[in-house]
């Protein structure tokens, strides 16, 4: 069994009860006693969404939903809107072009926030630009959480944005959502997308997905062949046709879905249910951003826009925080996230999300990196 305490980026340490409910005899993924488990964890995600939107739960990753979302809506040949600010809103771009979508960059600096201003301004110029090129804007997509960075993107207003210009909105709230509020109806989001293993500290194993009437019709009219599993047509057609004993076109991780059910329950009962939950990663990314400054390291995002379930951070002079991360697995045997793409070295990522909520992480690893730099 590994004694590695997680505190990266994802996947994040799960509690005994969320693994005891995996380690079930495996349920088969149709039939009245599997359903009664699927429609309850789907009304639970829609709680949790803020949603009257259909869910689906996709077996795969946070990446997966996203390759299926943009390659249903979109056709090939015409343009998604990306706003980016780091190495997510990049795998966005890369997904879109693998699909044969042409992708509309609207580029921000990594550490800084996408500005909705910026973007309205941006779209007023590309909009027309791409009708008349012959290729449209059908959609913008954009990161919530920049996890690359810590960097919590103002969605409420991006999406208000999207809104003026009648853009569908494509939201990857991968590493956001359950840990901060994303009321999915209330903001206008056509697609909003997560996975287990972050915020909501399950072990990974699908995308889970809100998906908007007007996101099925694109998905409906969209003229592009882009294969079967990725397709929301597929997905449709069994939601329909198989509605009653198997909702979906393949068999499903039940295992997954029983613990995802077994936590989201939990969520909801616990003591302040929903809202006890988001507000536990605010008092943790506070006391470790507190710790760490105290032995010089700066929060990398401006704190109003610092996402509350991870703090990046650069290192007091001199420090390589490589290394100090390879000390940490070889002599604590606590894990934390570095730098991606050209951050490599420059920063170090502290997740907050599930066990690395608990105390005994938290000071486990100030006190860590207390003692290593005092060597
Ligand atoms: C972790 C993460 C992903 C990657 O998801 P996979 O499950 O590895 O496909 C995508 N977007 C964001 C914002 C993330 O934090």
């Amino acid at each position: 069994m590994s004694d590695l305490r997680l505190m990266i980026a994802g996947p994040v340490d799960v509690d005994d009860e969320v693994l005891a409910a995996l380690a079930e005899p495996t349920m088969p993924h149709y039939g009245g006693e599997w359903m009664d488990v699927f429609n309850r964890t789907i009304a639970l995600l829609k709680r949790l969404f803020e949603t009257e939107n259909d869910m689906l739960m996709m077996p795969g990753t946070g990446s997966t939903t996203f390759e299926a979302a943009v390659a249903s809506l979109v056709p090939a040949g015409d343009s998604i809107c990306l706003p980016s600010n780091g190495f997510f809103g990049e795998r966005m771009r890369h997904i879109a072009e693998a699909c044969g979508i042409h992708p509309v960059m609207i580029k921000f600096p990594m550490g800084e926030p996408v500005d909705p201003d910026e973007v309205r301004q941006q779209l007023a110029v590309a909009v027309p630009q791409a009708q008349e090129a012959g290729r449209p804007i059908r959609a913008l997509g954009i990161i919530h959480h920049e996890t690359s960075t810590g960097v919590l993107n103002p969605l409420e207003a991006i999406a208000k944005v999207a809104r003026e210009f009648d853009l569908p909105v494509l939201v990857d709230a991968v590493s956001s959502l359950g840990g901060t509020p994303l009321p999915v109806d209330a903001w206008g989001i056509d697609i909003c997308a997560t996975v287990p293993n972050k915020c909501l500290a399950v072990p990974p194993g699908m995308g889970l997905i809100s998906i908007s009437k007007r996101a099925w019709q694109m998905a409906e009219q969209n003229p592009s062949k882009h294969g079967w599993f990725l397709n929301f047509r597929t997905w449709r057609q069994y939601i329909e046709e198989w509605g009653d004993w198997h909702p979906y076109p393949t068999t499903m991780p039940t295992n997954n879905i029983v613990a995802l059910h077994h936590k989201l329950e939990s969520i909801f009962a616990g003591e302040g249910g929903l809202e006890a939950y988001i507000a536990s990663f605010e008092k943790t990314a506070s006391h470790v951003r507190a710790g760490m400054a105290e032995m010089g390291f700066a929060l990398v995002p401006d704190p109003a826009y610092a996402a509350p379930m991870l703090s990046a951070l650069t290192g007091p002079e001199g420090v390589n925080l490589k290394e100090l991360q390879g000390w940490l697995v070889k002599e604590r045997r606590i894990m934390i996230s570095g730098g991606l793409a050209e951050q490599s070295g420059k920063i170090i990522r502290v997740g907050h999300m599930g066990r690395a909520q608990e105390p005994a992480y938290v000071d486990g690893l100030l006190g860590s990196v207390r003692d290593y730099l005092g060597r």
